[in-house]
């Protein structure tokens, strides 16, 4: 997909080719890590541009100093993310070397053995990360050893950008802060091509296999009955770049692409976002080959979708500036919040079984194919902290657990949005019920992934607890046996409980925190004071929650008819003795 070379390009490859074959050979390490990938792959690139003898290298790192190592389903598709990039270095006459331990001893040695005079790698945004890299860079210049590094995750790292004084005044929230400081940077490189040809070793050094790294280890029962808990990623995803590419190719030629801009984007019963998430959280898709292509081939209806590769970016700004925020809430006041502690509700959240049909789509989603569209994470989030009460931390965990594009940065990021602690405050709660009239409005998306209530129509689909028993009875369902009750009965008790709980902390140790506008501030690591936006219904300071999504009209209960056999009949039989008794309600009426 990047631009091909031209015929002078080419003329000049091929004399550089030739500069280099009289060169004496160098050898030069590539260090990879979240950036499997040939194109757009800035180290790679560099690496072979000089001409040397190439070393793709990918470390187990022992000593690995993130406070989220992966796993779960992201371990899973890093698996195979590396199966993958091994096939393509292979496709370029090379191959992916794979060792394990402490990351600049493995290099140190890699270097030793193969005679390699320098090493490349693209630069990691996480705090501990860069720390651990700067680490290693020192110690191998040291030891004479050349590091190149390289701008490759994000669009604008995070100690680029920095949002300036009218940022500061006007307030953090949304991404229009974030973005204009960016834009102040100048627009992104362009993409660089494709590494095609990789000059490999007379000798290959030792490598581990990518399952000796045991990243695709399932458990196994007592009896040795292996739980291949995968199944259903394998068969959704397309892994590694040449998936990625086909997503992205696929999502720009789509109608899902046009009409990005509408709300059609929240559907969920139909693919209406790029769903390229994993490939880009292992960096099988380099962010700006989507915004680049997305700017050339989507044109002006492109805005939403490429402000989605700023909020990205913005995540990893956050975890720059806040390396806590994973843990601790960005609004310090909110470590006061109580919280419930129900773990049995947890656990039925987590598992899809509160007896809420979008929710428990959404989950069972999450937990069979790994990842669930965003206006969905919005609903789910939103039912864990606004009806449950539930610790955003608890949802973070599990998503850091279930997704296939877990990435501590916009996890953390979103879910302490969620959770009322964050730089924002979402400025809506979804309700489990309404949401659907956006998301799944012909009750389709329940039916595919809670699929014992398939029968029923869309006006109960997401309410099963409102049909009548004869139209569930006729729909094979019976709550409490085929389907869950719900855990919550009273759903504007449950959002009234977790207002209040908010209102406590701003009433007592969030006061000072508390603008006169009703907004809040926060400290910045700098020391400045930075106003940040609030939701309403805390602004207000109401007694009860604002913010509150309605019914679809097709929904309202007045409205509803219904279909089953033995309602059918009866409606008949009504009707039938209407039409004999013309003065009956008339009658009726009388008797109230
Ligand atoms: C509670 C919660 C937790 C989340 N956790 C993660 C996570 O761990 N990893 C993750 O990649 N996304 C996360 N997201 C953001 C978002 O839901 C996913 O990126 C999106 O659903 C991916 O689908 P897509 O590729 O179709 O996105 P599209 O809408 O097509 O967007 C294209 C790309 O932009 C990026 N993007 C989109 N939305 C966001 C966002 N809100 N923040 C940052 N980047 C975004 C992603 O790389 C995405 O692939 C989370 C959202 C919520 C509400």
């Amino acid at each position: 997909m990047p631009e091909g070379l031209t015929k002078a390009q080419k003329k000049n490859q091929k004399r550089k080719q030739k500069r280099d074959e009289q060169r004496p050979q160098t050898t030069a390490i590539v260090w990879l890590r979240e950036d499997l990938r040939l194109h757009d792959n800035p180290a790679l690139h560099q690496a072979t541009q000089c001409g040397a003898i190439v070393i793709p290298v990918y470390i187990k790192d022992e000593s690995d100093p993130s406070p989220w190592p992966l796993r779960g389903a992201a371990l899973y598709w890093k698996y195979w993310s590396l199966k993958c990039f091994d096939n393509s270095l292979r496709g370029c006459g090379s191959r992916l070397t794979l060792r394990r331990g402490d990351a600049l001893a493995t290099i140190a040695q890699l270097a030793a053995d193969t005679g390699a005079t320098s090493v490349y790698w693209n630069r990691a945004c996480e705090p501990w990360n860069v720390e651990r890299d700067e680490h290693v860079k020192e110690s191998l210049q040291m030891n004479g050893i050349q590091v190149h590094d390289f701008k490759g995750v994000v669009l604008y790292e995070p100690w680029e950008a920095n949002p300036d004084d009218n940022a500061h005044r006007a307030g953090f929230g949304s991404v229009g802060f974030f973005r204009a400081a960016c834009e102040r940077l100048g627009e992104p490189s362009k993409p660089l091509p494709a590494v095609e040809k990789l000059k490999a070793p007379l000798l290959w050094p030792a490598s581990l296999t990518v399952d000796d790294l045991g990243y695709q280890r399932m458990p196994v029962r007592k009896g040795g009955e292996v739980v291949d808990w995968a199944a259903s990623i394998r068969q959704r995803w397309e892994f590694g770049e040449a998936g990625a590419l086909r997503a992205l190719d696929e999502f720009i030629t789509s109608d899902a692409s046009q009409k990005f801009e509408s709300r059609q984007r929240f559907r969920a019963d139909r693919k209406w976002t790029a769903q390229i998430s994993p490939y880009v959280r292992f960096g099988e898709l380099s962010s700006r080959l989507i915004y680049w292509e997305a700017k050339r081939r989507i044109g002006h209806n492109c805005q939403t979708f490429i402000r989605r590769l700023f909020w990205r970016d913005l995540a990893y700004w956050t975890l720059w500036k806040f390396p806590s925020c994973h843990t601790e809430p960005l609004r310090p006041q909110y470590a006061h919040q109580r919280w419930g502690t129900d773990a049995a509700a947890l656990k039925k959240w987590q598992r899809g079984r509160t007896g809420f049909p979008l929710v428990d789509a959404a989950m069972r989603q999450l937990w069979a194919i790994g990842w669930m569209p965003n206006y969905l994470r919005h609903v789910v989030a939103g039912f864990l902290v606004e009806y449950m009460n539930m610790h955003w931390f608890e949802g973070f965990k599990w998503f850091d657990y279930t997704l296939v594009d877990s990435d501590v940065a916009i996890n953390a990021y979103m879910w302490q949005n969620g959770g009322h602690s964050g730089l924002d405050q979402w400025n809506f709660v979804m309700h489990p019920v309404y949401a659907a009239k956006s998301c799944d409005p012909e009750g389709n998306y329940v039916r595919q992934w809670v699929p014992e209530l398939r029968h029923l129509p869309v006006e109960y689909v997401h309410c099963p607890w409102e049909a009548p028993v004869t139209l569930l009875a006729s729909a094979r369902v019976l709550l409490g046996r085929d389907y869950y009750r719900r855990t919550i009965d009273d759903l504007l008790a449950a959002r009234r409980n977790s207002h209040k709980a908010v209102i406590e902390v701003r009433e007592g140790v969030g006061k000072p925190y508390v603008l006169a506008c009703g907004n809040e501030k926060m400290q910045l690591p700098d020391g400045r004071w930075v106003r940040l936006i609030t939701r309403i219904d805390y602004r207000m300071m109401a007694a009860n929650p604002v913010t509150v999504q309605t019914a679809a009209d097709a929904w309202n209960k007045s409205k509803r008819r219904l279909l089953d056999q033995m309602s059918l009949a009866l409606a008949d039989e009504q009707r039938i003795y209407h039409q004999s008794h013309p003065d009956a309600d008339e009658e009726e009426k009388a008797d109230l």
